[in-house]
């Protein structure tokens, strides 16, 4: 049968179902407004929201950190309540209005305006997020070896959004104003709902991601139906997200037991500690050969959190750095280089993966615990460039571009090694029953990764430096900073590859 006899569902598009190419539309115009948004968020927080405070630097790191780490926890949510409710359309839909919305609301410049923006978006990737990454894997029947070239696909998806986006974005906010920067991330946003709202009518995705058949959908509580209940609950959401954002005051002091903590990091050491406890009894439940690999499941994800936590500082510490240190004369602005990362995986995503494949035939791919140890090697590495760029500032104390060129190359590469690989093993080890529970736990990691982030950016506040925000004054506390950054990543990748025989003796047959 040609292609154009089939229904839209079935056909296909270089080898892959159609309505891949939706998602990739849908999701790269949603990372576009993710991550344009994000390469403005750091310095427009350090130059207009917290410009009157003394500590300002402080308070972004606190706010940037409560952000990443709200935006990825609310995915696990998000996910459940479409696995039990909504399902994937109806969420991406509610997901991508929010999200526009809070790109608009963004747009207004004042401060009330700021934080209730934050909140919407992190409610609505909540949403979306978690959902069109499943969508995609409910295009193909399982075990179909497409899958995963599927996903590369998608990757790809992500990083055109995340390397165009901070470009535009960042040229609109240098030239004409922060809002018309904000306001492009939401017209992003709501480019990506009609390419998917396209895909529906078109019908290129049969029946996948309608709402469960348990009917909770129409099935009423207090009253009201829940798929009414849950976008009026989203959006009540709001304001108390708002409320813990703007809570970024430390509750204690230096030194005493609550230390410089605010609300949102007590919350999630809460979170942690429930998490360890609940992973800890159904480990002494599972039988031995499940408790290994759940083990193993349980370490990757924590070695990822070490990763991400040092990758994340991109959007912070690493966009003030290049705003304060590095010579981008005639290159590009601060926020522009966000972009560095996604273009070096656009680059680097398929020679990599064939990197893989070739030495699969050769019986040489190395396993995963090797693959997560030279990751965070990589990124030892990359922070090593960073630190050892202050020996070639120049006479004002500004880096070359050289240097951050590089960084980001080897973070991309460790990037590479960890994050694709980590998302599938995932699914390999854990049992199957709590295989939806463990794709949330991985998400967390990124959540725990921005409390890291947030230590780390506060650590490296330069408010300390006598009022000069640049140049010499601020060079060595980043520099300091970066060679202490470079040494634990490269202490935990040594530790991972030492422990790496062990490790594979757990993992059984998974490779
Ligand atoms: N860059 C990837 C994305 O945006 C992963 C980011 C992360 O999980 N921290 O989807």
């Amino acid at each position: 049968m040609s292609e154009m006899m089939k229904p839209a569902s079935e056909r296909q598009l270089l080898g892959h179902p159609q309505g891949l190419f939706y998602l990739f539309f849908a999701e790269l115009w949603e990372r576009f407004s993710f991550y344009g948004m994000r390469a403005l968020l750091t310095l427009y927080m350090v130059d207009v929201i917290f410009e009157a405070l003394a500590k300002k630097d402080f308070a972004t790191a606190a706010v940037y950190s409560s952000y990443g780490s709200l935006v990825y926890a609310s995915t696990v949510i998000g996910g459940r309540v479409s696995d039990s409710i909504l399902g994937m359309r109806n969420s991406i839909f509610l997901g991508g209005i929010l999200m526009s919305l809070g790109h608009f609301v963004l747009a207004i410049e004042n401060n009330v305006a700021f934080f209730l923006a934050l909140s919407l978006i992190i409610a609505g990737n909540g949403f979306f997020k978690p959902n069109i990454s499943t969508f995609v894997g409910s295009l193909y029947k399982d075990g179909d070896p497409k899958k995963d070239s599927g996903f590369t696909i998608f990757y790809m998806g992500i990083n055109i959004g995340g390397w165009v986006a901070p470009l535009l974005c960042g040229w609109l906010a240098a030239a004409y104003g922060w809002h018309y920067g904000f306001g492009l991330a939401g017209i992003g946003m709501l480019t990506g709902l009609i390419v998917f709202w396209s895909g529906i009518k078109k019908g290129v995705f049969g029946d996948k991601g309608l709402p469960p058949d348990n009917g909770n959908i129409d099935k009423k509580v207090v009253g009201i139906k829940q798929g009414i209940l849950v976008p009026v609950l989203a959006f009540v959401s709001v304001p108390v997200i708002a409320y813990l954002l703007s809570s970024y005051q430390a509750l204690g002091e230096e030194g005493t037991w609550l230390g410089e903590q605010n609300i949102v990091n007590i919350i999630f050491k809460v979170i942690g500690i429930s998490i360890l406890g609940y992973l800890t009894y159904i480990m002494v439940q599972a039988t031995a050969e499940e408790r290994k690999k759940l083990f193993v499941a349980v370490l990757i994800t924590f070695f990822m959190t070490i990763f991400w936590g040092f990758h994340e500082l991109s959007g912070s510490v690493i966009t003030l750095f290049a705003a304060r240190n590095v010579d981008l004369e005639g290159i590009m602005s601060a926020s522009q280089t966000n972009s560095l990362n996604s273009m070096w995986i656009i680059i680097l995503a398929i020679p990599i993966s064939m990197l893989w494949q070739w030495l699969s035939k050769k019986n040489l791919n190395p396993r995963t615990p090797y693959k997560f140890g030279m990751g965070l090697l990589f990124a030892g590495i990359s922070f090593y460039a960073l630190a050892i760029s202050g020996a070639s500032a120049n006479a004002d104390g500004y880096v070359p571009f050289m240097y951050l060129l590089l960084m980001y190359f080897l973070l991309s590469v460790g990037e590479l090694f960890m994050s694709p690989v980590g998302l599938s093993k995932i699914t390999d080890l854990s049992p199957k029953r709590i295989v939806a529970f463990m794709m949330g736990v991985w998400f967390l990691s990124s959540a725990f990764a921005f409390q890291v982030v947030g230590f780390i950016g506060k650590q490296l506040s330069v408010e300390d430096t006598g009022g000069a925000i640049n140049g010499f004054a601020t060079l060595s506390v980043y520099t300091d900073g970066f060679l202490l950054i470079a040494k634990y990543a490269l202490g935990a990748g040594l530790l991972v590859i030492l422990a790496s025989p062990l490790i594979k003796r757990l993992m059984g047959n998974v490779h």
